[in-house]
């Protein structure tokens, strides 16, 4: 029955819909306490996810006594932030439960697509860092390596968006409102964490401290071969209650302790690209690090014993600054705590740690004022300072300092303790070389090393694209799903018109669920036969959402002035969330959706371009709308954009990159072929030749009229006549300092568009483009990325 203990390898053949739907019914009944006739939706998909979950379990220990067996070296992964969205559909997918799991529902007289999307999506991130560290969980349990990740479980993930006369407006998300149905909790596992207080004698007396206490969700991988931990922290009072205020009276006093403690894991912050400074944040970041830095050592203790094989047997990787301080912890741990000289105990902790950097973006570089580290850590202060001194010591001609007068600088403090620091695309990596590493990148030189950012394709194919995933594995078989290179192998079948109508045949029927759903969702009808034109990510400056809508309204203009011409019909589709504080970011939110209003309404453009903006982007919409695409929208401006994973996402599911050569765009268009991809703008060197031309935004709009036309609308109030000023300050900045190149890239983007409308015209050849994107994007699997982080920084190696 469903459960007897079954070797992990045979899960998916042991278990049948009959088992499956017992297993449904049974903790319907004895864990959510409910009948079939009295059971809700959220029941009947909380029985079906402890369903799941039991498969997942054995697996899950399997793998565990095997990696204590193997003495494997184990992967810690560091990271603020986890964006893992539903897992109920990635676990019945991964264990190749889905299709036993829909038959039973269905024989229970459930639908079963509403039953999975009952789930909350876990927002536990921003966007690409977090998303990342999700699909590398998952490729790390695909490929069997021993590993666990390590966050933080806030009780509030990211915010709900939703818009009120076009305005972004941010509601509280509630994932943790109902169970969670995959976490376990480990009431043996807490430690005490420390902050303030005095350092004295290489030792630290912590005037407050929290508990952090243990959440394990097992991340199970591609088979169901392999499972590892994703443990995230919450924070907890030392003493839940303090008795003396109660007995006083003193009600709230009483509860004050906890509601304080519980403040360190209740929110995540809602911006990724600026430096906040924050006293919450910084105890954030210590409070994870130092929970899961205390774990690691425990369980290197109990396995190992001798501190000094650290570095043989567990590689730790800081997802970006946000762990930076693990440096200096790690060094006191070994120091302070157990007497390993410094100088050995720095060593040590470097040769344990790795540090990817995601931002070239100054002001998303970590630095804190030394008086607020000083107050809330101030034993790491003094273990920062040695660490800066000894390596001026060591290289006392660089001018490279960790700390400078009032400020700790987390991504040189990152990159000196660790000895391996990774970019995440080519392009990247060579900037960071070139520009915020380049002094130490000199001292260093073979530290910095390029580990391009990838996706797992169960979630981001066989998952979200059924139709294409089908095609797919009747022509290769499925071994591509473990093994995404092999979808080279279709090559030969891009010149088959037998394949490339049943390519274009799942595209169009994706493209109609996807209309179907919008119109259901939002009231908007599209026509499948339209473009889908897709632009979904963060808002921001440097991504040129701005660029996006300018475009629109130029192209509404052309539309206008000779509508009976041959337009291309299409519509752009738009989602993202704005920081709740970046303001400029906020407006174009607002002005997109200005603009869409008067543009669908117009008559004589309406069945020709459309615009959409779909309101709180998450891993479940970006599931939706991916498959659902013909053309991707990748137009940051060059040198800002770190990597993406969004524009690798698209390529693997066939939508046509519109890009600049920024990030991955570079090695996406190096392999699918640069037929297959609309190139255009500036490049990076050539966005700083640019920057440095005085009114280079003016000379831009000077000599294109659309670009000006398009601006003069903006200005004038043409989508918003009640407040026509709405919009001056963008139209002011797009004229003047353009940081981002707006205006300047406009004309050969416009270019770049009407190549695509031709291109589109041709629909067959439109196909053979979109197939070979797939068939060429096999490098972009996370699980390529992950063994290039075994062979260059972790040293570690699969144990299956
Ligand atoms: C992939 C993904 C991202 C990253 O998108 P980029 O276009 O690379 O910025 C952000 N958010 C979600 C929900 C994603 O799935």
């Amino acid at each position: 029955m469903y459960s007897s203990k079954v070797d992990a390898m045979t899960v998916s053949t042991t278990f049948t819909t009959q088992d499956m739907r017992a297993a449904i019914l049974h903790h319907l009944t004895y864990t959510m306490g409910k009948d079939a006739d009295h059971a809700t939706t959220y029941d009947w998909r909380m029985a079906l996810s402890f369903a799941v979950r039991d498969r997942i379990v054995d697996g899950w220990f399997a793998s565990t006594r095997k990696s204590y067996e193997a003495g494997a070296k184990r992967v810690y992964y560091l990271s603020m932030e986890f964006l893992i969205g539903r897992l109920l559909q990635d676990g019945l997918v991964n264990l190749r439960l889905l299709d036993d799991a829909c038959e039973a529902l269905t024989a229970l007289g459930l639908d079963p697509w509403q039953v999975i999307s009952n789930e909350p999506d876990a927002a536990l991130g921003n966007g690409g860092l977090g998303r990342l560290a999700a699909c590398f969980l998952e490729s790390l349990s695909s490929l069997g390596v021993p590993a666990h990740g390590y966050g933080i479980r806030y009780e509030h993930g990211l915010f709900r968006q939703s818009f009120v006369d076009g305005r972004q407006v941010e509601l509280p998300e509630t994932w943790l409102q109902q169970h969670h149905a995959w976490e376990f909790e480990r009431p043996e596992a807490r430690y005490r964490i420390g902050f303030g207080g005095d350092a004295r004698d290489a030792g630290w007396d912590p005037a407050e401290a929290v508990i952090a206490a243990a959440y394990d969700t097992p991340i199970v991988g591609w088979q169901g071969r392999w499972a590892n931990t994703l443990r995230l922290w919450a924070a907890k009072p030392v003493e839940a209650f303090d008795l003396d205020s109660f007995n006083r009276g003193d009600f709230v006093g009483a509860a004050t302790p906890e509601a304080m403690a519980r403040t360190i894991s209740r929110v995540l912050y809602p911006d990724d690209t600026t430096e906040i400074g924050k006293e919450l944040r910084l105890k954030q970041e210590y409070f994870f690090t130092a929970a899961s830095l205390a774990d690691i050592l425990r369980r290197f203790e109990m396995e190992h014993g001798d501190l000094r094989k650290l570095p043989e047997k567990v590689a730790i990787q800081l997802n970006d600054t946000h762990p930076a301080i693990a440096g200096p912890e790690l060094v006191r741990l070994l120091h302070d705590d157990n007497g390993i000289p410094f100088d050995e105990a720095m060593d040590l902790a470097r040769s344990t740690l790795g540090y990817t950097n995601h931002t070239l973006l100054p002001e998303a570089l970590e630095r804190w004022s030394d008086h607020l580290f000083g107050r809330l850590l101030p034993r790491h202060l003094e273990i920062i300072d040695r660490i800066d001194q000894a390596h001026r010591a060591t290289y006392p001609s660089s001018s490279v300092t960790i700390r400078e007068p009032g400020v700790v600088k987390m991504g040189e403090l990152s990159f000196v303790m660790a000895h391996r620091v990774n970019g995440v695309s080519a392009l990247h990596t060579e900037l960071m070389k070139s520009t915020v590493f380049k002094e130490l990148n000199a001292l260093h030189p073979d530290r910095i090393v390029n580990e391009t950012n990838g996706v797992t394709p169960r979630r981001w194919l066989l998952s979200s694209n059924p139709r294409l995933a089908s095609l797919i594995t009747e022509r290769i078989g499925e071994d591509w799903v473990g093994d995404l290179e092999q979808l080279s192998r279709l090559e030969e079948h891009v010149g088959d018109a037998g394949f490339l109508s049943a390519y274009a045949e799942a595209k169009r029927a994706n493209k109609a669920d996807l209309a179907a759903w919008i119109e259901a969702e939002h009231g908007i009808a599209l026509d499948p036969a339209m473009m889908f034109d897709v632009q979904i990510k963060r808002l921001h400056e440097y991504k040129r959402q701005h660029l996006n809508i300018l475009e629109a309204i130029a192209l509404w203009q052309a539309i206008r002035a000779a509508p009976d011409a041959d337009w291309t019909p299409r519509v752009k589709i738009f989602a993202g969330k704005a920081a709740p504080g970046y303001h400029f970011a906020k407006d174009i939110i607002r002005l997109i959706n200005d603009v869409a209003e008067v543009v669908n309404a117009d008559p004589v453009t309406r069945d020709k371009l459309k615009i959409v903006f779909l309101p709180n982007y998450n891993v479940t919409l970006a599931e939706r709308l991916i498959p659902a695409s013909d053309l991707s929208e990748q137009i940051s401006t060059a040198g800002k954009e770190a990597s993406g994973t969004g524009n690798m996402k698209f390529a693997l599911n066939g939508a046509l990159t519109i890009g600049t050569l920024d990030g991955a765009n570079v090695e996406i268009r190096e392999r699918v072929g640069e037929e297959n991809f609309f190139l255009f703008g500036m490049t990076a060197d050539e966005v700083v030749a640019r920057r440095k031309i005085k009114d280079h935004a003016a000379k831009a709009i000077a000599v294109d009229p659309r670009l000006a036309a398009a601006l003069a609308a903006v200005r004038d109030g043409t989508f918003c006549a009640e407040e026509p000023d709405r919009y001056a300050h963008i139209v002011q900045n797009l004229s003047g300092p353009d940081y981002f190149l707006v205006s300047s890239d406009f004309t050969d983007y416009w270019r770049a568009q009407r190549e695509v409308d031709a291109a589109y015209r041709d629909a067959d050849g439109w196909t053979r483009m979109a197939a070979r994107n797939t068939v060429r994007s096999g490098w972009f699997s996370s699980d390529r990325t992950i063994r290039g982080y075994m062979a260059d920084v972790w040293g570690a190696e699969p144990v299956i």
